[in-house]
This record gives C-alpha cells, sequence and structure tokens, in this order.
C-alpha cells in the first residue's frame, strides 16, 4: 500500500536504521542525511518516512509532507550557512532518479550552473 515501508526501498532502510547513512536533521515526518556521492560542498537529502515513489506522488497522497520535506531542505541550508542552494526533485530514470522513495536534493556551497544539465 502507497505509504507503507517497502522492503526492496534503500531509503526504507535507512528510515528503519537497516543501513546506516549520515543523518543531519530528523524530524517526526522526515531524515536528512548526506548524500553517499556529494556532487557540490553540501548534498544532503531529505526524505519522508514514508514511501512514495516520487516527489509528486507524495505531493498528492499526502501534501503536508512534501511540505515538511521542504520546510527542512530549508532548515539543512540555514544549518549549513548556505545563502544560495538547490532544491532538486529528480522524476524519473531520464531525468536521473536512481532511488524510487521520493527526496528533495539540497545542494549548495558551489557555483550552479543554468539551465541544469
Ligand atoms: P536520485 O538519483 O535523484 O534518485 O538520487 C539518489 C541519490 O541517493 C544519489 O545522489 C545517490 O548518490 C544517493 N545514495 C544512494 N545510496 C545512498 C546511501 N546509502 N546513502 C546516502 N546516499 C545514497
Ligand atoms: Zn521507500
Amino acid at each position: 500500500m502507497a505509504g507503507e515501508a517497502q522492503d526492496d526501498c534503500l531509503f526504507c532502510k535507512i528510515v528503519g536504521g537497516k543501513i546506516p547513512a549520515t543523518v543531519v536533521r530528523e524530524t517526526e515526518t522526515t531524515v536528512a542525511f548526506r548524500d553517499i556521492n556529494p556532487q557540490a560542498p553540501t548534498h544532503v537529502l531529505v526524505i519522508p518516512k514514508v514511501h512514495h515513489p516520487d516527489a509528486v506522488s507524495l505531493a498528492v497522497a499526502e501534501p503536508a509532507i512534501l511540505a515538511d520535506v521542504v520546510r527542512e531542505a530549508g532548515e539543512v541550508a540555514a544549518d549549513e550557512k548556505l545563502d544560495s542552494y538547490r532544491i532538486v526533485f529528480n522524476t524519473g530514470s531520464g531525468a536521473g532518479q536512481t532511488v524510487f522513495h521520493a527526496h528533495a536534493h539540497v545542494l549548495g556551497g558551489r557555483g550552479m550552473q543554468w539551465p541544469p544539465g
């Protein structure tokens, strides 16, 4: 059922403590941890504890939790003292999504190109 932990989901395993992560923030509904393959000096992932395959599915099913994710992205940026940063929701494999549990990338600490690649 949507929202329930999936046995084969990497990020559900991180939420459940079955795989270690460098957690920087946690709330009742979210976890934020450092990306294992950072693409910027700050690269933190903010995920909902509930399983939904992408950010849009989360927005449709549980919009308040998507708001929690975005608010926590801002808190990460504040903790990391980032004046400018990028919040990215890769959606679909063609856009680079590799983990199908909704997550926001918080990227900062270097210059950013526009448009993104
Ligand atoms: P995406 O490609 O948008 O689905 O993002 C998935 C992200 O998860 C990538 O940036 C990976 O580097 C990151 N990632 C994969 N496994 C782990 C892990 N065990 N701990 C932290 N980050 C991870
Ligand atoms: Zn999951």
